[in-house]
């Protein structure tokens, strides 16, 4: 007996004692191997034995992690860190879910200079890799700015030599996002330009394609002529189907891919891990901005709310808002595209049956066009719409009649004058009447006699007595809204 465990001691001796010593775990090596059974021990960062180890391996720390998967850190390939890597070096977020590893750079819009940006990293001690690629999009402004054409071949030789320097700086290829300015002026061959530099280079090609609707199709073969005409791996960038009339052709799509790399060409996916995607309700904005500017009449609000419920299930609502990152940066601010009625179309689109979203700096009355592909600053100037947004928002959150997918809630157009748009939303006894009024004099609405009751101003929290036949005037470009909060029940 002594002699056994004095053997035992050697052994032990002998091994180098891990720093930490996972036991018993489903160990998936990552290759795409079935699981099996096993332990791991980690000393100094590594990885220093994989398998059955023995009862008496010497660790640190040992954890037991019976029941639970053990995996190699995961790689986010799509992340968008830029300017949050400082906000949040530690990056619980990516660490909690079990990312290891992230790519950057994506869609187009990276750093230009990723020698600078991978200093920056390294500095702020970021608990994630970060890896990033070359965005066509900075490579194409740098040079070109935001010209609607192709480039010179003395340009393109500077966007080439701007890949190139990024490619030694150690990104791990180029992106592109075809949808976006600049990206979007750049023909085919501009890319396979620059992708050949990446390929030299042992990049990739990663893409957020120039279609991802009605002509996917076309888009795809865009970026595998790309890959095929540069010789590198092509990664096609959140492949999705947007609108209900391409759902289904997901078959068709990776049929293709599935022929391309049967017929050795290098190319795969990712998706996002849901299966929504957000967006904006960009027609409606348009035509919103097209009734302040006295261009459409206010009832063209209710054939665009029918239009919207045929294209989409029940369930679906979109984004609805005065001002968003794009509209903002290349048609202006909500003053400026709207005048008067800035405020007065917040309250419209918040209240109205759909997702509120309010674009960063709304809550300062931002003045100001933000630039799109750099950091800008926004003057916050002690919030002077936040109390407006504050009392928007809360109301839309809490009130039972305002809340999205409920089969007994009601949306019923009030009628009112033209310029004008008004309506009710009602859940049993709560409801929520809503008056805006987009024209530049004062304008009257007669309520009719269901709206009757006891009601609160949301805005100014006076309580209304509204009589049956009641007649409400709106200001000019102003708007009034009503709360009824359901009778309250005594247990
Ligand atoms: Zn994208």
């Amino acid at each position: 007996m002594m002699w056994v465990l004095g053997l035992a001691q050697v052994v032990a001796a002998q091994t180098p004692r891990a720093d930490i010593l996972i036991r018993n775990g489903r160990l998936y090596d990552g290759t795409g191997n079935a699981w099996i059974i096993g332990d791991v021990a980690v000393r100094a960062g590594r990885i220093e034995a994989v398998g059955r180890l023995p009862a008496d391996y010497p660790a640190e720390t040992v954890l037991d992690a019976r029941g639970l998967a053990v995996a190699p850190g995961f790689i986010d390939v799509h992340t968008h860190i830029e300017d949050d890597e400082l906000r949040q070096p530690t990056a619980d977020n990516f660490i909690y879910d079990g990312v290891t590893t992230v790519i950057t750079g994506n869609c187009g819009s990276s750093r230009l200079d990723l020698r600078r940006y991978f200093q920056v990293i390294d500095s702020a001690r970021i608990s994630v890799n970060v890896a990033s690629l070359i965005g066509h999009g900075n490579v194409r402004k740098a040079v070109l700015g935001r010209a609607r054409r192709g480039p010179s071949e003395e340009e393109l030789r500077r966007m080439e030599a701007l890949v190139d320097s990024a490619m030694r700086a150690g990104a791990v290829g180029l992106s592109s996002g075809l949808i976006y300015v600049p990206g979007t002026y750049a023909r085919t061959p501009e890319l396979v330009r620059l992708a050949r530099v990446a390929a030299r280079h042992g990049g990739l090609y990663a893409t957020h394609m120039r279609n991802e609707g009605d002509s996917v199709a076309f888009a795809l073969e865009e970026a595998l002529r790309v890959g095929r005409e540069a010789a590198l791996p092509v990664q096609i960038s959140h492949l999705k189907l947007s609108g209900p009339q391409n759902w289904g052709r997901t078959a068709g799509l990776l049929e293709r891919l599935e022929t391309a790399r049967r017929v050795g060409q290098e190319v795969t996916i990712d998706q996002y891990p849901y299966t929504a995607s957000s967006t904006y309700a960009l027609r409606l904005r348009y035509l919103l901005d097209s009734i302040s500017r006295g261009q459409q009449p206010t009832a063209a609000i209710d054939k665009y709310l029918q239009v919207e419920r045929a294209r989409y299930p029940a369930s679906t609502y979109l984004m609805y808002f005065t001002s968003s990152h794009d509209i903002n940066s290349w048609d202006g601010t909500e003053y400026e595209r709207l005048g008067p009625d800035a405020q007065t179309q917040a309250v419209l689109t918040a209240l109205l049956p759909g997702i509120p979203m309010v674009y960063s700096g709304q809550e300062a009355a931002l003045k100001k066009r933000l630039r799109f592909f750099d950091k800008d600053t926004i003057p916050w100037n002690d919030y002077p719409l936040q109390d407006f947004y504050t009392r928007l928002l809360q109301l839309k959150k809490r009130h039972p009649a305002l809340r999205n997918g409920d089969p007994c809630s009601q949306f019923t157009r009030l009628p009112s004058p033209t310029g004008t748009y008004a309506f009710a939303r009602k859940k049993d006894e709560a409801a929520v009447l809503t008056f805006v009024n987009l024209t530049n004099k004062p304008q009257t609405v007669t309520l009719p006699a269901t709206a009757a009751g006891r009601f609160q101003d949301v805005f100014s929290a006076a309580t209304v007595e509204l009589e049956p036949q009641q007649k409400l005037t709106v200001p000019a470009h102003g708007w009034r809204v009503l709360e009824k909060q359901a009778a309250q029940t005594t247990p």
